[in-house]
């Protein structure tokens, strides 16, 4: 066992520690990644709080991890010493499963092994990227090209490929009128990228706050959903709408917006439920489908999709003491539009 200075929960909602934590030796398949930036997912302060459900602590949140490789096992292949890698919400699965063979390894039927709040098939705990070090199987590390910096490549591992992986599959491109939901974390990612596939894209956030943003990032449409007949302005009038909202939503409102035969791809995971009538989606053929983050061959080519684009992430970088409030930032939508963390600020005190 080796150690590294990490950001720790100690339990449900407590304030972060820097602690040190051990990670494994190296197996024959693994790489040791020297992080350098973590990306604060929302999905982060839902496990935290335990909204939902029960989680493993102490813990140590983080699958938007950027780094470089510093060691590698010795049947490593696909990584060398040096190589700028990404680690996303997995660091495991079977390997040989039908959905693991089809490189969506998240849907592994022996279930994947999470970064963290999670436990390796050795029975052990996963600690996630709020650290200075992570060891994981070399099939789960990414390589993030040249033309990307750390920082802003970060958010990509999660943001990123969560949002890509709906666009890809609905056919977001050139003609296609497509609608995001919730300007935050997935929200601009799925704006930045929708626009760089061709499609027209409209902004729906609960304000007039971000728009001009919604323009700089790519959208050719903002609408403050909070202003009144706003929402009833716009029926009929998306073929994709992409939901990240991580709050209850007016479901059946939102499904009137799309056009027959449309799609909303739901990737918010609040703790409420969603409700709607069938003569909802009855009516016009519509769809209403979830997303689950996007397997590893999709996140590298949604990586190579953004240095070949020139996307980033938009971040506010911060150090390992802003990490609280950065989280009541995430709750309260003051983020714009997501928060990176700078791993070398984690300092544990002796
Ligand atoms: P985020 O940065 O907090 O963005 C969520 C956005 O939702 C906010 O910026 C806000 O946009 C909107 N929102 C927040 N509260 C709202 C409310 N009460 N009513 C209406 N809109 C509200 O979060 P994120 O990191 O993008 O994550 C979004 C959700 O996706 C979370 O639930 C997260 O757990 C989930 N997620 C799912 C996957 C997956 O695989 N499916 C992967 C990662 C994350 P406006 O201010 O513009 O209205
Ligand atoms: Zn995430």
């Amino acid at each position: 066992m080796t150690s590294t200075p990490a950001l720790v929960a100690p339990s449900a909602g407590a304030a972060f520690e820097a602690r040190t934590v051990e990670h494994r030796d190296l197996r024959d398949d693994d790489v040791l990644i020297d992080i350098k930036f973590a990306g604060i997912c929302h999905s982060d302060i839902h496990q935290v709080r335990e909204e939902w459900g029960s989680a493993i602590f102490p813990m140590v949140p983080g699958h938007e991890i950027a780094g470089v490789v510093s060691a590698v096992g010795d049947g490593v292949t696909r990584h060398r010493v040096g190589d700028r890698v990404g680690v996303g919400c997995m660091v495991d699965s079977c390997g040989e499963c039908e959905f693991c063979k089809n490189g969506e390894e998240q849907f592994c039927a022996k279930g994947a092994v999470m970064t963290y709040n999670g436990r390796g098939y050795d029975g052990e705990e996963t600690k996630g990227g709020y650290a200075q070090q992570v060891v994981v199987s070399e099939r789960f590390a990414v390589k993030i090209p040249d033309g990307i910096d750390l920082d802003v490549a970060a958010p990509l591992l999660c943001a990123g490929v969560t949002v890509w992986s709906p666009l890809k599959r609905w056919g977001a491109g050139p003609g296609r009128k497509v609608a995001v939901i919730g300007f935050g974390g997935l929200g601009h990612m799925a704006v930045k990228l929708a626009a760089a596939l061709g499609a027209e894209v409209s902004v729906l956030s609960r304000t007039d706050a971000k728009k001009d943003d919604g323009a700089a990032l790519g959208a050719t449409a903002y609408h403050a959903t909070s202003e009144p007949g706003v929402l009833r302005e716009l029926k009929g009038s998306f073929d994709l709408i992409i939901n990240t909202v991580s709050a209850d939503l007016p479901m059946q409102t939102y499904i009137s917006l799309l056009r027959p035969l449309g799609v909303i791809a739901n990737v918010g995971l609040p703790t409420s439920n969603y409700e709607f009538a069938p003569g909802a989606v009855v009516g016009g053929s519509r769809v209403v489908a979830g997303s689950n983050i996007g397997g590893i061959p999709a996140t590298q080519e949604m990586l190579d999709f953004c240095a070949e684009h020139g996307i980033g992430a938009t971040i506010e970088t911060i150090s390992a003491d802003q990490v609280d409030e950065a989280y009541e930032r995430v709750v309260a939508g003051d983020v714009r539009y997501r928060f990176v963390i700078d791993t070398s600020t984690i300092a544990v005190s002796a």
